[in-house]
Formats: C-alpha cells, sequence, structure tokens
C-alpha cells in the first residue's frame, strides 16, 4: 500500500475518503464524522482499560510486597469477611473448607495450654534429684 493510497483511506472503516474540496490544512484520516467519533471512543476505551489493568498490576504488586503487617491485616479481613459468609449461609461453602481448617488448627494451638515454665527453684530441685540418682 502506498502513502497516497493510505492517507485516502479511513482510519476507522478503512473505506476511501472523499476528495477534499479545500487542499488547505489537514489531511482527513477518516472518511466521516461518524467514523471520526468511534476511533475517539475505541481510544477513550482502550484508555481506560490499560488504567484498569495498570491498577490491577498496582495491586497484585502490593499484595506480593506487601509488608507484614499489610499482610496480616489482609489475612484478618478474609477471616472476618469469611466468618460473616458462613453465618450468612447457614454452612461452610466448598471454597471456604481450606480457610476454616487453616483457622481451627490456628484456634486449637492457641487453645492449647502451653507447657508451664519452671522457676528457678523447680530447676534447682530438678538438677538436685538429678545429681543423687546418679
Ligand atoms: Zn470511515
Amino acid at each position: 500500500m502506498s502513502v497516497a493510497e493510505e492517507s485516502t483511506q479511513c482510519a476507522w472503516c478503512g473505506g476511501k475518503i472523499p476528495p477534499r474540496i479545500d487542499p488547505r490544512g489537514r489531511k482527513a484520516r477518516y472518511c466521516s464524522g461518524a467514523c471520526r467519533a468511534s476511533a475517539a471512543r475505541e481510544r477513550a476505551r482502550t484508555a481506560h482499560q490499560d488504567e484498569l489493568k495498570r491498577a490491577q498490576e498496582h495491586a497484585q504488586d502490593t499484595f506480593v510486597l506487601g509488608s507484614p503487617s499489610e499482610i496480616l491485616a489482609t489475612v484478618v479481613t478474609e477471616i472476618d469477611a469469611t466468618t460473616r459468609l458462613i453465618r450468612d449461609r447457614g454452612h461452610v461453602p466448598d471454597d471456604c473448607v481450606e480457610m476454616v481448617n487453616a483457622a481451627r488448627a490456628l484456634v486449637a494451638a492457641a487453645e492449647q495450654p502451653a507447657p508451664q515454665a519452671l522457676t528457678r527453684q523447680q530447676r534447682r530441685r530438678l538438677a538436685r534429684e538429678q545429681k543423687k540418682t546418679r
């Protein structure tokens, strides 16, 4: 396609651009106002999609590179939201089972009584008893 041919084709529909009456000024890129408007709408749509994509990528980066406190906040928010969802539905949806099991293990670990740390006295007594048995 030569440059001359290109310049007479509408950049939107590819149709022929009617010859200009006035040769001054810019060459027309579109055959009609409708094609010019469609091209402008498409540019706006693409720009909007690019913006959305950048926002999503940014959100992902922020999550992946989030600080421990940010990640913790996200996890807590997720658990709260899942708790509400389960209450609303009255049962555990399949896609929440993994989180429920993880939370159950967490609670079990938290509620298990921690082995009592020995006092200094108890440690001494234990040491004396061990010497005696030798
Ligand atoms: Zn056109």
